[in-house]
């Protein structure tokens, strides 16, 4: 006789699929700067220049760093 013993059900560990992360133009915004920037007068007009959110709640050129 043999003892057998039920196999143990392995339950695979499903990991959920990482976030994407957020597009950059949704994460700060896009506003009026007196700095130079080809790049971003190209990309955004004019004038216009991509600005991150800065922890006091303002935004922040991302070329010349002014709030
Ligand atoms: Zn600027």
């Amino acid at each position: 006789m043999s003892d057998m013993k039920p196999k143990k059900k392995e339950v695979a560990a499903v990991t959920p699929p990482k976030e994407k992360a957020t597009p950059k133009n949704t994460k700060g915004t896009i506003a009026k700067c007196t700095c130079v920037s080809v790049y971003q007068d190209s990309v955004y007009g004019k004038g216009m220049r991509a600005k991150n959110p800065t922890s006091s709640g303002g935004y922040k050129c991302t070329v010349c760093g002014a709030k």
